[in-house]
């Protein structure tokens, strides 16, 4: 349903509602999306393009003069300001009289206790540390919490929390909170995302009842549907889900064998993303990384054999100078080996140090100076040039993947 409004000072709001969201445009330069519940999640205004993440904080995103990306988490006075500018605009759309399936919207939005629902997230989750970039409008399901390995030298993600494991009991309450708190709103999220880091880990048969909760919970997509058949019938299925999504590590896919991905695939896992960063071994061992790229390569076939689709990221400008020669052939080389196809994704990550993990002090001490932008840059084009897949659509999509860019 679309409508152009005339408010009491003759300005036109555009409204649009669909299934997932309600947009509210007031003019090109102003531009609010809300999730049927009425809450924001994104806002465009003066040239920005903010995005309010359920913990309450707001990631705003830019292009410069000189064309360069830019981003900065606003400050609370600020976010405060959106929401209050926002409630302003609002009560002049409703001023002027929309029709009640829009009106019952925007009642909701300006009804909305931000501080209660950034309570209630915060009791319904652990901290969301980070999804794959097609997966942020995901919902999240913490089957486990944290991560199992927490080695790698140049990851902090999860160090805040124990891992651990969820009986099936305690998912299923999860998942009936995560719906409670979603609300109407749950109609934005067409996907599971398989929480924390490594939920694939769960031994086989402790996993498949995690699963099991899910299924009682959400219909999911048959796999075999394709291109428009799937856009069909999530159209038919207004509460249904496309399928799981989860990450895996190396350690964790090589104790999967083909036969439990196929299970898994049968209970809805599609898409799972494995962290490779190189396929330089001197490289994996000095980032501490909990598996060879040998074993990740050989998990990708199981997985492929499988049925499943596969998102590999690559972590560009990791190691320096010191390991830029060996991470670029080795990277290219382990792609080339995987049989990734048309569904698979490729991520180029830049490397950002993190400051909360020790990779600054051991690269210090090993006198590897932090990747500059432009060294990253190259680093990436010279890895992409080597790759020999296919292109897109035979091939993999090569996507950047910058994890500064994650708001859940
Ligand atoms: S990179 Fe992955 S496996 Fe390594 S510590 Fe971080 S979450 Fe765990």
């Amino acid at each position: 349903m679309q409508i152009d409004l005339t408010l009491a000072d003759d300005a036109i709001a555009h409204l649009r509602l669909s299934a997932a969201a309600l947009t509210i445009s007031l003019g090109p330069d102003l531009v609010y999306t809300l999730d049927r519940s009425g809450r924001v999640i994104g806002v465009f205004a003066d040239g920005r393009n903010l995005r309010r993440g359920l913990d309450g904080r707001v990631l705003a995103r830019w292009r410069d003069d000189t064309g360069v990306r830019r981003r900065e988490w606003l400050g609370a006075e600020e976010s405060e300001g959106v929401l209050r500018r926002m409630g302003e605009d609002l009560t002049r759309v409703m001023a002027a009289n929309p029709p009640p399936a829009l009106a019952s919207t925007l009642t909701s939005a300006l009804a909305f206790d931000y501080a209660a629902d950034i309570a209630r997230f915060h009791q319904v989750y652990r901290p969301v540390s980070i999804l794959p970039p097609d997966q942020y409008q995901a919902l999240v399901m913490q089957a486990t919490e944290g991560c199992s390995f927490n080695t790698c030298t140049f990851c902090a993600l999860y160090r805040d929390r124990a891992f651990r494991i969820k009986q099936p009991d305690e998912f299923a309450k999860h998942i009936a909170a995560v719906q409670a708190f979603f609300g109407a709103g749950i109609s934005m999220r067409r996907s599971i995302f398989l929480a924390d880091a490594n939920a694939l880990i769960v031994p086989q048969a402790r996993l498949l009842p995690l699963f099991d909760c899910l299924a009682a919970a959400f219909a999911f997509m048959p796999a075999e549907l394709a291109g428009r058949e799937q856009a069909q019938w999530l159209r038919a299925h207004p509460a249904g889900m496309s399928g799981v999504f989860a990450f895996v590590d190396g350690l964790s896919a090589e104790r999967k064998s083909e036969q439990d991905f196929a299970e898994l695939r049968e209970r809805g896992l599609r898409r799972v993303y494995i962290g490779l960063e190189s396929g330089h071994e001197p490289l994996l061992e000095w980032l501490r990384k909990p598996c060879s790229a040998a074993d990740m390569i050989e998990a990708v076939v199981r997985m492929k054999e499988a049925g499943l689709q596969v998102g590999v990221i690559v972590m560009v400008g990791v190691g320096g100078q010191r390991f830029s020669a060996g991470h670029i052939a080795d990277t290219a080389a382990a792609l080339n080996s995987m049989p990734l196809t048309g569904d698979d994704i490729i991520y180029f990550s830049p490397f950002q140090p993190d400051p909360d993990s020790p990779y600054e002090d051991l690269a210090a001490a090993a006198d590897i100076v932090p990747p500059t932008p432009e060294f990253t840059r190259k680093q990436e084009r010279a890895m992409r040039a080597s790759i020999t897949l296919p292109p897109p659509l035979a091939g993999p999509k090569r996507v950047p993947y910058n994890l500064a860019d994650f708001v859940y």
